[in-house]
């Protein structure tokens, strides 16, 4: 039952669950990416004892089965503590978990759900350096051969912007067994053990001085036939669950941080001295609104998917809602904390509102990219939502 005084009762658990539990001064001692990882893994595994981690999860699993209102009630809490956000363990939780939830084997399950939550860590190989927007013209390929006795798949050819897949034991992989009939119809899904001969992981840097993402080289990599999801060349019917878990809950979770950081940009103005400063105040107010409707546009999101109701096109407006505000939320604070905050050594791991503005502004745009960049989103936005007629291909500007 999600009456008020069941949320608040859980409200007031989290909290004191929080007041007890929640790593204080985590950013100050991530001082470099391996001190990250470690932090990043602790508070993993502290959420997951505490029954925090995978709220969303089906009940039969420890601190899952909450409805949306109390998962809404639980992000909130750990925004308002400023807890760290999972960003090692978000694709085991999310795309890993929904792909497995959705479409997986029993035994795949059986094997694969324990360890995640035991901290076993996943990237997304989907991603090619000329296969991005254009997801399904990718081009590593996948041959099933008999190796040593053993039926496999021998994989070659490189992945772009995996999300800590340095850090990753597994991997959710799309790969080409077929070139006949259309693009998509010979993509396979497999699941790669990064430990396997022939994987090369190196990180890429970042305009911030993160390393939050890698290029990945495969060169004839064995994958066992077994660790396929869905049948061979219907992977990208699979990869869209993956997919829509990024779409969905994610995106909540954000713009509740974003949220929650607006504090820091009220400390800023005050800092300034501008609590009076109709200006400024005026330029608060509107971009608080908009971070409010982002919150509200992701509930509504949510909701009417859980009813079955989602829309083409909706998940495209929660995204594109979010990437606008988060650029120029962050903006606001570069400009509002002056040439000092300008000048301020950028390095941050892996969040979006630390309250660094520089690092949270260059990596602002990070947004406009992952998930579908904003041209993308709007591409659908217009073109399926609004039936307003595709553009005209070969177009040169
Ligand atoms: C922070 C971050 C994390 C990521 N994590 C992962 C990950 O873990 N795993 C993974 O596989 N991938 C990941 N990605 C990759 C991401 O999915 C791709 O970057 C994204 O899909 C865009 O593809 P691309 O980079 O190849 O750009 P391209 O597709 O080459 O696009 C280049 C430019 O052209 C525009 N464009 C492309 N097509 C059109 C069109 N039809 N109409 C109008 N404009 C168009 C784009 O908007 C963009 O501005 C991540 C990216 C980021 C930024």
């Amino acid at each position: 039952m999600d009456d008020t005084a069941s949320l608040e009762t859980l409200r007031a658990d989290v909290r004191a669950w929080l007041a007890a539990n929640a790593p204080h001064g985590w950013r100050e001692a991530e001082q470099t990416h391996a001190e990250f990882a470690a932090s990043q893994k602790a508070w993993f595994l502290k959420l997951v004892e505490g029954g925090f981690a995978i709220p969303h999860w089906p009940a039969e699993w420890p601190g899952g089965g909450r409805s949306l209102a109390e998962q809404k009630v639980i992000y909130e809490e750990l925004a308002r503590a400023d807890t760290p956000r999972l960003l090692l363990s978000f694709v085991s939780t999310y795309h890993a978990a929904s792909t497995f939830f959705e479409c997986a084997t029993p035994e795949q399950k059986a094997h694969y759900l324990p360890r995640i939550l035991q901290g076993e860590i996943w990237c997304q190989g989907f991603s090619e350096p000329n296969a991005g927007s254009d997801l399904a013209a990718l081009k590593t390929r996948a041959v099933r051969e008999v190796r040593d006795g053993r039926e496999v798949y021998v994989v070659s050819g490189q992945k772009i912007w995996s999300t800590m897949a340095q850090y990753a034991d597994q991997c959710l992989l799309l790969v080409r067994t077929s070139s006949e009939g259309a693009k998509q119809a010979g993509i396979t899904f497999l699941l790669m053990d990064m430990k396997s001969k022939g994987v090369d992981v190196r990180p890429i840097n970042q305009i911030q001085g993160d390393q939050e993402y890698c290029e990945m080289f495969l060169d004839e990599v064995e994958v066992p036939v077994e660790n396929r999801v869905g049948e061979e060349g219907k992977g990208w019917a699979v990869a869209q669950a993956t997919l829509s878990s990024e779409r969905g809950l994610t995106l909540m979770e954000l713009a509740y941080r974003m949220r929650g950081a607006g504090g820091r940009i009220a400390e800023l103005i005050r800092k300034a001295g501008k609590e009076n400063d109709p200006g400024t105040l005026a330029e608060f107010g509107a971009i608080m609104t908009r971070v409010e409707s982002a919150c509200a546009i992701a509930d509504r999101f949510i909701e009417n998917r859980l009813k079955g109701e989602e829309r083409v096109g909706d998940a495209s407006i929660v995204k594109l809602t979010y990437s606008r505000v988060l650029q120029d939320f962050a903006l606001l604070g570069l400009r509002l904390g002056g040439l000092d905050e300008q000048v301020r050594a950028p390095i941050v791991f892996g969040d979006l509102n630390t309250g660094n503005w520089m690092a949270d502004y260059m990596n602002s745009y990070a947004w406009t990219i992952a998930g579908g960049s904003d041209e993308v989103q709007r591409n659908i936005i217009a073109e399926r939502m609004l039936e307003m007629g595709r553009e005209p291909k070969n177009w040169v500007l």
